[in-house]
């Protein structure tokens, strides 16, 4: 399939050797490829490893996303969406308001994704109520909520385990971790930026016990600040790594670095190319990770779009309202309906398969119980 002089004359024909026999990429492979100057040589062979696994389907899902509070006790200088206590663009919604929200209406929605930031008050009691009553007003979506950042917090702030927190969570109703907090694992970058937030091996350590107590997850990296390539690639390495053991992500979501209005300050924000190259050098070093989402919200919908041909399988959802991109100057719309999406994918050239959060797929407006 693969022109090996092509290859060859960009010092990745043993890469492209290994991407066509399926054989798993090293760290330095993934180095190589982000150090490639074309992007459409990795890109032909992330897309040739995506339609392996998906020929020409494309996903998404029926969802909404709700973030409960932006107070956190944390100062991560990549993040525009925080707030202290009593700041005026501090928010914090009430149960009424969070029910509402999970409403939507009226209509039925396949998938709920709720986070906030690490509130310095609220109980454990409060989250297990809270993913409760959105059953109620939702039976059959599945919730994916709290970051394994958030999920440390419960338990510090409650002088409990992990475990037990996870444990709790998931008799209330959580069935996934969304996956986020994740950044970079580089203690470097995480020193820099995020000193007080959990850090690389307490992140992998949550997760690891979500999915060994049947709470599945996905797993995002904030890539496009301070962290240099090798550090990208690493960070891929120690996921592919857990999920050997676990078997539990469902999907890999890289998160384009929105620079405005954080601390961080001006900053140039990545360019289309590097989006284009994270994506497909994910889908070639996660090989054990069946999805790689191309998230519009922050990448908008059109590079989304050419996403699909650089190794993303997965668009998200109809997202309805998001405020942590947004607050950090995504340029995206706030929500997409099914038919914006479904016309976006087949235009690109690839079937739409409205899907759970599993990605089992789903059909027609009813939201299956999952
Ligand atoms: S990234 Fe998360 S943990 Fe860090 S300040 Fe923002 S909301 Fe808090």
């Amino acid at each position: 399939m693969f022109e090996p002089r092509y290859y060859r004359n960009l010092g990745l024909e043993e890469i492209a050797r290994k991407v066509s026999e399926g054989e798993r990429l090293t760290i330095d492979d993934g180095e190589k490829l982000f150090a490639c100057p074309e992007v459409t040589a990795v890109g032909a062979l992330a897309h040739l490893a995506r339609t392996r696994l998906h020929g020409k389907s494309a996903y998404y899902v029926v969802n909404r996303h709700i973030n409960y509070s932006n107070i956190c006790v944390n100062g991560c200088r990549f993040c525009a969406f925080s707030r202290k206590k009593g700041d005026p663009l501090s928010f914090e919604l009430s149960e009424e308001q969070i029910l509402e929200k999970a409403g939507a209406g009226g209509r039925a929605l396949t998938e709920i994704h709720v986070v906030g930031g690490c509130h310095p008050d609220l109980p454990l009691s409060f989250f297990e109520n809270i993913i409760g009553r959105i059953r109620e007003v939702q039976p059959h979506a599945f919730i994916k909520a709290f970051t394994a950042v958030e999920v440390a917090h419960f338990a510090k702030k409650e002088g409990v385990s992990v475990g037990e927190v996870l444990a709790r969570l998931k008799s209330a109703g959580v069935r996934m971790l969304p996956g986020g907090g994740a950044e970079v694992f580089s203690d470097r970058v995480r020193k820099l930026l995020c000193p007080e937030k959990l850090d690389a091996a307490g992140w992998l350590d949550v997760v690891r016990q979500a999915h060994e107590t049947g709470i599945r997850s996905n797993a995002t990296m904030l890539y496009g600040h301070i962290e240099t390539p090798r550090e990208r690639v690493e960070h891929m390495a120690a996921l592919r790594e857990l999920q050997d053991g676990t078997g539990g992500f469902v999907c890999f979501i890289p998160l384009a670095f929105q620079p405005s209005n954080t601390p961080l300050g001006p900053m140039a924000p990545t360019t289309g190319v590097d989006d284009l190259k994270t994506i497909a050098v994910s889908r070639l070093m996660l090989d054990n990770i069946a999805h790689i989402k191309a998230y519009w919200v922050m990448l908008t919908v059109k590079l989304a779009q050419t996403a699909l041909y650089f190794g993303a399988d997965d668009f998200d959802g109809t997202v309805v309202e998001e405020k942590i991109g947004h607050m950090a100057g995504a340029r995206s719309q706030q929500g997409m309906t099914r038919g914006e999406i479904e016309r976006i994918i087949r235009e690109g050239g690839f079937e739409p398969v409205e899907r759970d959060s599993l990605f089992r797929p789903v059909s027609g407006n009813a939201a299956r119980q999952g």
